[in-house]
């Protein structure tokens, strides 16, 4: 696909300055203190954004520490650029890479999923019957796709009879593309789906609905289609600020909402699509149907002691990790980073770039005998794309505040710079956070 070239106008270079002077700077290494000596056992379960980044970290904070990092998965998947596989813009290769090419040298790394996590006799034994003992252990799996709970769908049929995922994989965002085309060649409807669950990446839902809206829209199908957004909750998303805008673009693109329908079962032979209501079972026919499952931890922690015991966040079997310090509630040798954390917010790879740096640091201070240190705000940001070649730059805390850390750039005004940071930007600042230096 190609985009729109846009002139470089003076406003423009300006920008594009001070996000490069901005990056440049975050990219200096931050380390404050020298490192810890220690020979401390560290485990780390997981080998993605916040696996390696956590890895690399405590290389640098602590000096002789023995780092085993338990990740059975040959491939990292940069994630955010998922969303541009299935808006046609990259390929699938540009979000793949060998896990072995980030894993930071001086970490041995057991190439197995772990199975069990025991707390008490510190120890986790991966699923090959290995057991790994440590002093300090780091959390870090990811979160899991629940696509068993909608009953009829199987992941392998993305790609095919009208339906996307752009959560799957880069093979399923792709396919995810190819549906939204088809669509724009017959016309129909499109029904885009919010699970019921906390989530990775909020945005993504939405920007797939920007996505498919606007590819209907250069291509032809626009008019001959339907577009509508099946939310299981009473909003789109959960920064209130937020929700309005996105609110205000769709009405002005005519893209209906649906609250209160949670996605629970789809016969992809009908093509049909059944969501729970508080009336009751709705059944309705698609042509272009985005599934987005509800989302849960790994097993390995779900059946573990390790989850949030009551509350809203004690279904689905996330960390019970302090929102402030991401050291777990119960078991002060564990730490957590990422989707795995059951925190109010931020499951994105921006907040493993924020609150890695303080789970980290904590970590180290209290492998030196100190209490954590650092306190997290729980940054999340993800640039919403509102169109090919437009978004805007959403960056929030805890409480859901807006908190816009790039000067002149305005967080609820769509832009070609915060789809220029999306497209060209985030990918490197990613590569550099798995380093260790932002
Ligand atoms: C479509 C999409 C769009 C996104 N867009 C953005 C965006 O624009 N901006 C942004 O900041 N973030 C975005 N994200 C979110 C971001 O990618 C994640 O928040 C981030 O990858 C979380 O890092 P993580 O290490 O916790 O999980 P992951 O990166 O998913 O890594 C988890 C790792 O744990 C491993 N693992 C799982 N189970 C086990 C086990 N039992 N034993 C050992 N290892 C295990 C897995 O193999 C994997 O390597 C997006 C995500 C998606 C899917």
């Amino acid at each position: 696909m190609v985009i729109r070239k846009q002139s470089a106008d003076p406003q423009r270079r300006r920008i594009l300055q001070a996000a490069l002077a901005a990056a440049m700077a975050s990219a200096v290494p931050r380390q404050s203190r020298a490192a810890t000596r220690t020979n401390a056992r560290i485990v780390i379960v997981g080998g993605g954004a916040a696996g390696i980044s956590m890895a690399a970290r405590l290389l640098a904070l602590l000096d002789g520490a023995r780092i085993t990092l338990i990740d059975g998965a040959q491939q990292h998947i940069y994630q955010p650029g998922l969303t541009l596989v299935a808006a046609g813009t990259w390929a699938p290769a540009q979000v793949i890479e060998p896990e072995a090419r980030w894993m930071p040298r001086g970490v041995e790394w057991l190439q197995e999923y772990a199975a069990e996590i025991d707390p008490v006799a510190k120890a986790v034994t991966t699923a090959g019957g290995k057991r790994v003992p440590y002093d300090f252990l780091v959390v870090a799996p990811g979160l899991e796709l629940g696509f068993d709970q909608i009953a009829g769908f199987d992941p392998k049929l993305i790609g095919s009879g009208g339906l996307g995922c752009v959560y799957a994989s880069p093979e399923a965002a792709l396919g995810t593309y190819r549906m939204i085309m088809a669509l724009a060649e017959s016309g129909g409807d499109a029904l885009l789906t919010l699970p019921h669950t906390p989530l990775k990446c909020a945005g993504a839902p939405l920007k797939l609905t920007f996505i498919a809206d606007d590819l209907l829209r250069r291509h032809g199908g626009r008019s001959r289609s339907r577009v509508s957004f099946m939310s299981p909750l009473s909003s789109v998303f959960g920064v209130p600020s937020v929700n309005t805008k996105v609110l205000e673009l769709w009405n002005e693109r005519s893209i209906g909402v649906a609250y209160g329908h949670r996605l629970k079962a789809v016969d992809p032979g009908r093509r049909r699509a059944v969501f729970a209501t508080n009336a009751g079972d709705v059944e309705q026919s698609y042509d272009f149907l985005h599934v987005v499952p509800p989302m849960r931890a790994p097993a390995v922690v779900r059946n573990s002691p390790l989850p949030v015991q009551s509350g809203p966040l004690s279904e689905g079997g996330w960390l019970d990790v302090d929102k402030d310090n991401l050291r777990h509630r119960r078991f002060p040798e564990i730490f957590g980073c990422g989707d795995i954390n059951g925190t109010p917010r931020g499951k994105t790879a921006a907040t493993v770039k924020k609150g890695g740096f303080v789970a980290a640091a904590n970590l180290a201070a209290v492998v030196a005998g100190r209490e954590p240190e650092l306190k997290f705000d729980g940054y999340t940001s993800c640039p919403m794309v509102t169109s090919i070649g437009r978004a805007m730059l959403i960056e929030f805390d805890y409480e859901g505040r807006l908190t816009p850390t790039l000067p002149g750039v305005e967080p609820l005004t769509e832009s070609w710079f915060a789809w220029f940071l999306e497209e060209r930007m985030l990918k490197p600042a990613y590569f550099a956070m798995l380093k260790g230096w932002t």
